[in-house]
């Protein structure tokens, strides 16, 4: 039983992309609440890249969109090719207005953004140096422990807490859910170099028959190269990128400027529920897709758009029906997720080694020069993910 009002509506475990998007979508709708975040400082790295059509519409309803289009490329063509030949272009430039572009924004930048505007809303929202410890669940109340530099065992109660904590959620493993899925064999090698290509503001993505390059635009004359790799490179340098850049594609890249360098795996995993109690997942912490694809972070917006009109939607009402609305939340993100990993399970399954490439890019040029053209572009910019097919 409770022996104390609870002081916040909602406290959210995690600032990274998701958290803070979500505490912006709460305050605007009027509903309190304090983001527990660990790092002082945003994500030191780029990492993710691409914000999608879709998150763009969600940044305009809160009238946050501003920053990100001054501080982001726009992207409005992808082309294809095998090692140099065109296989096809996808134009996003087709897809529905204004967002009918990709936006690329590092995400250190993003969640600079986030982070600013959430400040504009409330000075006080966001907690840094702030790490979570454990959280007692009342019948009434949610009583969460944290720890600072200053002080460990620092109590805050709230109604509810949401776990946006990341892929590895403590959130998530207090609440005793079970979270599962698969490590894939595919490994990838990232780095950011100075664009020395003719590409401009496209995107390119080469099907080699050695496995996938892609290289995508940047903001400030940078460009993203990421190269499938055949297993983990631990300490990924610059040579052994533009060595593989080469052998696959000609192209030298050994000395140009590079910013940053990082090996990723591939993993996908699901939380059995995003809400079990007063305790609710959103972004990493419910759903790990792969970042072939790049729309992780993107889906975490959206399961905060759904939660924050949830929490809305019970401001005032009987909190009896707070079980059903959650588990309505629960179910709807946990389909879109599903359809999301299996969007980037194809795009991991076409740029893997291919025996007989041949087919792949026959298939793949058939696609791109017929209707379903527009359709691809529809894919890679997270639409349709409520309709029943891919
Ligand atoms: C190489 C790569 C490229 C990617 N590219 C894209 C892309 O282009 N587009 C896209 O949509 N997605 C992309 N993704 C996925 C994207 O990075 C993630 O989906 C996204 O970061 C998830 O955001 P999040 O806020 O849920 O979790 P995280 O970014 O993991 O943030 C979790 C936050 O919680 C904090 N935290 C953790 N534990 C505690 C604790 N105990 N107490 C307090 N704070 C805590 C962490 O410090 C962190 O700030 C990419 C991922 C990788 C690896």
């Amino acid at each position: 039983m409770t022996r104390t009002k609870p002081e916040i509506p909602v406290v959210i475990i995690g600032g990274g992309p998701v958290g803070l998007f979500l505490a912006i979508c709460l305050l605007k709708k009027g509903i309190e609440c304090r983001v527990l975040e660990k790092r002082k400082e945003p994500v030191p790295d780029s990492r993710s890249l691409g914000i999608h059509p879709v998150s763009l519409e969600l940044f305009e309803e809160v009238g946050i969109t501003e920053p990100f289009l001054s501080a982001g490329l726009k992207i409005r063509k992808g082309i294809a090719l095998s090692e140099d030949k065109k296989l096809g272009e996808i134009f996003f430039e087709n897809c529905r207005k204004p967002y009918n572009y990709i936006l690329a924004c590092p995400q250190f930048t993003t969640e600079k953004i986030l982070r600013d505007e959430l400040a504009k809303l409330n000075g006080h929202a966001l907690i840094t140096g702030a790490t979570f410890q454990s959280f007692l669940e009342h019948e009434q109340s949610v009583e969460i422990t944290y720890s600072t530099d200053q002080q460990t065992n620092q109590r805050i109660s709230s109604n509810y807490v949401v776990g946006c904590d990341g892929k590895n959620s403590m959130v998530r493993q207090q609440a005793s859910i079970h979270f599962s899925g698969k490590r894939y064999n595919d490994t990838y090698i990232m780095g950011d170099f100075e664009d020395t290509t003719d590409f401009g503001p496209d995107a390119a993505v080469f099907l080699p028959k050695e496995g996938l390059i892609e290289c995508f635009p940047l903001p400030n004359g940078m460009r993203r190269w990421v190269v499938k790799t055949d297993e983990y490179i631990p300490k990924p340098g610059q040579l052994k990128l533009a060595a593989l850049v080469q052998d696959r594609l000609g192209y030298d890249l050994f000395g140009v400027k590079s910013t940053m360098l990082s090996s990723f795996g591939v993993q996908q995993f699901l939380a059995e529920t995003f809400a079990k109690g007063r305790v609710l997942l959103a972004g990493d912490a419910a759903h790990v897709v792969s970042p072939i694809g790049g729309q992780g972070m993107n889906l975490g917006w959206m399961d905060c758009r759904v939660l924050a009109d949830s929490f809305a939607f019970l401001t005032n009402k009987n909190s009896e029906i707070a079980e059903q609305v959650f588990r309505e939340y629960s179910e709807n993100q946990t389909r879109i997720a599903k359809k999301v990993a299996r969007r980037a399970e194809i795009n991991m399954a076409l740029g893997r080694r291919q025996r007989m490439p041949f087919f792949r890019n026959l298939f793949l040029k058939g696609m791109l020069h017929s209707p379903l053209k527009r359709k691809a572009a529809e894919l890679f910019t997270m639409r349709g993910l409520d309709s029943w097919w891919v």
